[in-house]
């Protein structure tokens, strides 16, 4: 499980970095909510930890923003405002639960636990895919990289899901035929390739990390790490 932890005050940063890490997550931490945005745009979380007072922003506006790029994960928010209307503040505004400072690290990893059951039903990951930074709504039939909605056609989103639901396995042009156009026998077409190139374009042209891969004379595969 990845989980960002948005936290300045160092000792309890450090502190929940260890504890944190001996329960299992893998975390990233970050002091500010920039840093944290930034984060969040190259990784994908499975939960986060946000601090409501933080050096350059609000904890809630950063929540808001993680939201407005695309940020599905469920948020824990930590904080020491006790009032009751900080915390009904806080979940409205995006965040799932509230623990409040200072805080039993049993209690914490309890939440944690408690919010990773509760977002993942098995009806959320139907409609749902998600690779690295790439997310698919199979609902809405809508693509977003780095939460930046794509526009594709719908003849682009069939073979964009296809290469998702076999991400980090090589397909080949027959298999794309096959699966996309319904076509069983390879024609004497490039319609593979001017698709591929036309997303392509779009999926990781303004990317520093491109995600399509081809494989001369074999096929493609759209990169899982
Ligand atoms: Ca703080």
């Amino acid at each position: 499980m990845r989980l960002l932890l948005v936290e300045d005050e160092h000792d309890i940063q450090a502190f929940l970095r260890h504890s944190l890490a001996e329960a299992g997550y893998q975390v990233d931490v970050a002091a500010d909510g920039k840093t944290a945005e930034k984060l969040a745009l190259e990784a994908t979380y499975d939960i986060l930890v946000v601090d409501l007072g933080l050096p350059d922003q609000d904890g809630i506006s950063l929540i808001l923003r993680l939201r407005q790029i695309g940020v599905s994960a469920p948020v824990l928010i930590l904080s020491a405002r006790r009032s009751v209307d900080d915390r009904v503040r806080g979940l409205e505004q995006g965040g799932d639960d509230y623990l409040t400072k200072p805080f039993a690290l049993a209690e914490l990893l309890a939440r944690l636990r408690n919010l990773l059951k509760r977002n993942t039903p098995a009806s959320a990951e139907a409609t749902r895919l998600r690779v690295l930074d790439l997310e698919l709504d199979l609902l809405r039939r809508e693509a977003r990289r780095s939460g930046q909605l794509l526009q594709l056609t719908p003849q682009e989103f069939v073979l964009l899901e296809y290469l998702v639901r076999n991400a980090g396995r090589v397909v080949t042009r027959s298999m794309i035929l096959d699966k996309v156009w319904g076509m069983r026998i390879q024609p004497d077409t490039n319609v593979v390739d001017v698709h591929i190139y036309r997303l392509r374009g779009k999926v990781d042209g303004k990317s520093q990390q491109p995600l399509i891969r081809t494989l001369r004379g074999v096929g493609y595969v759209l990169k899982d790490r």
